[in-house]
């Protein structure tokens, strides 16, 4: 079958993947492999711009390709998955394109203020050209198609200026591309007002037992106006309502929203019907993640075949990239 064209993405390996990584990412990830030759990187360089101790770097990477081929990658159907340090081009593909890149465009980004405000004693020249290497990472594969969430729209903006600079001063080379997002583009956090994140800790891993998700799931936080049983609720301010939306058939969704109006039904009831809706709909997942941990080897070993075939596509680029620029 003619694909589409090139997707690509990638993901930081500092721990297990969450519902937010899932519902804006993961979901495309596996979808788009229909229409699209699909490229998934596990980017650790991007790893060491925020990460005290890489202790767990190794463990974290397997642990993401577990997530990741449970999910439903699948390189039987061609898709490369790789870690980004194992196809070194990136590195000389991010020097060139740091060249076109200005200073204070990179200094003035939202996340990079953010990172500075995280983390002000580590404010090193990796965190600052974090969107330089993105830019790199996207298209050295050449990707037309980038599915991410939303918290990442600056950054590939950002990717699509720096491909029209670079274009400009050395021909059409490098391929502007699309962001792609989900239905649920900004998952928010069990703390009902940020983002899930990692680093928040306010997330819910997927590959957690029926046991774990429930714990998480008792923590979140609800209607902050409905404080005892007998108060009525307002499902359009809860994350576990909208949550719910998302794992709960239909019509059980209308009940629990005329209920919850009503105090028809607790936030404790309302909890323990989602939490298990969530252990249901990734029991299949846990289950083949079970199997594929049972052999390491052959994960590293898909991990090495994704990066000779992504290596093969990043040699003839970077040659194509050189050759433009004029290196001799
Ligand atoms: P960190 O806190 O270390 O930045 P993270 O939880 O934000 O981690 P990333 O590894 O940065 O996760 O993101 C991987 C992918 O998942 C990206 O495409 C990102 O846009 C997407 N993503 C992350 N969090 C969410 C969320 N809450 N809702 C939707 N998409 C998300
Ligand atoms: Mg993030």
């Amino acid at each position: 079958m003619v694909k589409k064209g090139r997707v690509f993405s990638g993901a930081r390996p500092t721990g297990r993947q969450h519902l937010g990584n899932y519902l804006g990412a993961i979901k495309n990830y596996v979808t788009l492999q229909d229409d699209y030759d699909c490229v998934y990187s596990i980017v650790d360089l991007h790893a060491l711009t925020t990460l005290e101790d890489t202790a767990h770097l190794r463990e974290w990477t397997y642990e993401m390709a577990l997530d990741w081929l449970a999910a439903g990658m699948d390189p039987g159907r061609g898709t490369i998955v790789f870690v980004q340090s194992h196809v070194p081009q990136v590195t000389e593909l991010h020097t060139i394109l740091s060249m076109v890149t200005p200073l204070g465009k990179l200094t003035r980004l939202p996340t990079f203020k953010e990172k500075v405000r995280e983390q002000p004693d580590n404010v090193n020249y990796g965190l600052v050209g974090y969107p330089v290497l993105m830019c790199a990472d996207i298209t050295l594969y050449k990707a037309n198609a980038v599915p991410v969430g939303v918290d990442q729209a600056s950054h590939l903006e950002f990717t699509r200026e720096i491909v029209r600079t670079f274009n400009h001063h050395f021909g059409p080379v490098l391929v502007e591309p699309q962001a792609v997002y989900t239905e649920t583009p900004r998952v928010l956090g069990i703390d009902g007002v940020n983002k899930m994140s990692k680093s928040l800790d306010n997330h819910i891993e997927i590959a957690s037992s029926p046991e774990e998700i429930y714990e998480r799931v008792r923590m979140m936080v609800t209607d902050p106006q409905r404080q005892r049983r007998g108060d009525p609720g307002r499902p359009e301010v809860c994350n576990v309502f909208s949550l719910h939306q998302v794992f709960t058939p239909q019509e059980t969704v209308q009940q629990i929203d005329s209920d919850c109006r009503t105090a028809g039904i607790g936030c404790v009831d309302c909890k323990k019907m989602f939490a298990k809706n969530l252990a249901d709909y990734f029991a299949p997942f846990r289950e083949r993640r079970a199997r594929l941990a049972e052999n390491p080897d052959e994960v590293w070993e898909v991990l090495h075949r994704g990066a000779e075939k992504a290596g093969v596509i990043a040699s003839q680029v970077i040659d194509e990239v050189k050759g433009a620029v004029g290196l001799p």
